[in-house]
């Protein structure tokens, strides 16, 4: 059993957190010290002992833990996780149904309910009937110490191959990799492959902390696919496993680009356009940091169509530090600089502390001082799969926008 304390809010977060409000921090709690082990439940109250809501403790960067009801006899049992699980279920309908898209998140946190904790789902196309595997990410060892309830609620809701699991939590939220990825059932092929409108993607279940792919960038490599690739030269710089530079192929773009620090990026790209039916020796694919790379490009007068731009929040290099907050606007002249006249610059960041306004600054002030024109042709934010919470829009930290140079 989890332990339970008592906990009470400051007063002038006490209307928030009565309307929903799920993230629990340092600056919203009278009794910090009472905070002993994460894990524990989390028993809100207001300075007059009137019950607010229940929740758990768990260390994220982002915050203390996250409230998940507001019913006070409500117990954080198997059926309380199973319950969020099938709700959540329910609200991805359209991607279940969905034969092109066979990866997609399952549970999305806070916005799901149940912040800190995130499922997703990996259909193995390559095997004659699709294999369904879950990825679990434990963002905290708060939530970790409920792992056997959700395990077990899950299993309750799903079909499934092979569960596996993700740990974030050793510290900032960084990967922690003890003893591998696998929690049970049956352990998945390296690669699967899975489908995303159509595109296929091999994906790694247990290989480090990343799989391969993305999957909160569905819509935005299916517009660039559909309706901006055609017979275009494209760049994709932070290129990882080539994802944008596959979407662009497809949709039948003369030649991509793929600009990557990573060594591991080159035999990545290349297996993504082969499971693709695309010859990846026709493409480029450089491992090189993109800060160079844009020297070059710039010394040799090279052009391209359209720019992928989706660098980290931060990244550090031999040469350079990068912090999307200070450093986006040169980042972004320097890929408009080598972007034709009329081409498209896809700028994206998942920066948590840039918001979407301050993101178009970024991008107003970037063409500003290239003294040149443009026009915003489509933005994103999230996907409907990655749920965000109403009472919690920082969570919906995506921002693409598809920028049009103009003169
Ligand atoms: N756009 C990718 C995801 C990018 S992840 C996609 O949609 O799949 C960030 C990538 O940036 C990582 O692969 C990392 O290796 C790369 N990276 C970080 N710093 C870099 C630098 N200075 N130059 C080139 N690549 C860099």
């Amino acid at each position: 059993m989890n332990k339970t304390v008592d906990i009470t809010i400051k007063e002038k977060y006490i209307k928030e957190y009565s309307e929903g409000y799920p993230l629990i921090s340092l600056e919203t709690i009278e009794n910090i010290d009472s905070l002993d082990e994460e894990g524990f439940i989390l028993d809100l109250y207001d300075n007059k002992k009137k019950f607010i809501a229940k929740a758990y403790y768990g260390r994220q960067n982002k915050g203390y833990g996250w409230t998940l009801t507001r019913k006070k006899e409500e117990k954080i049992d198997k059926e309380f996780f199973r319950v969020k699980i099938e709700q959540a279920l329910k609200n991805r309908d359209s991607y279940i149904k969905d034969n092109e898209t066979t990866a997609f998140r399952v549970f999305n946190g806070e916005g799901d309910g149940i912040g800190g904790l995130t499922i997703d789902y990996f259909g193995n196309t390559a095997s004659s009937v699709v294999e369904g595997f879950y990825m679990i990410t434990w963002y905290s060892l708060g939530i970790y110490r409920f792992k056997d309830k959700i395990v077990e609620a899950l299993k309750s809701c799903v079909e499934y191959t092979g569960i596996y699991e993700k740990k974030r939590f050793d510290t900032k939220g960084q990967y922690l990799d003890d003893k591998g990825d696998f929690i049970c059932g049956e352990e998945a092929n390296k690669p699967i492959i899975v489908k995303e409108n159509s595109i296929k993607f091999a994906v790694y279940l247990d290989d480090g902390p990343m799989v391969g792919v993305f999957l909160d960038q569905k819509n935005v490599r299916k517009t660039l696919r559909d309706k901006y690739s055609k017979g275009k030269t494209v760049l994709n710089t932070f290129s990882y496993t080539g994802a944008f530079s596959v979407a662009a192929a497809l949709g039948g773009a003369l030649k991509t680009t793929s600009v990557d620090l990573a060594n591991r990026s080159r035999a990545k790209t290349k297996e993504q356009f082969e499971i693709n039916g695309i010859d990846s020796a026709k493409q480029d694919i450089i491992v090189e940091d993109v800060f160079n790379y844009f020297k070059f490009a710039v010394k040799k007068a090279y052009k391209f169509d359209l720019v992928v731009l989706d660098p980290p929040s931060f990244a550090r290099s031999k040469k350079h530090t990068f912090s999307v907050a200070k450093d986006y606007t040169k980042l972004l002249k320097e890929a408009i600089t080598i972007t034709n006249k009329n081409g498209i610059v896809v700028a994206s960041t998942n920066a948590a502390n840039v918001n979407m306004r301050k993101f178009r600054e970024f991008i107003d002030k970037a063409f500003k001082q290239l003294n040149l024109r443009y026009e915003i042709k489509e933005v994103y934010t999230l996907p409907n799969d990655f749920k965000v919470n109403d009472k919690f829009k920082q969570g919906d930290y995506l921002k693409v926008v598809f920028i049009k140079r103009i003169g």
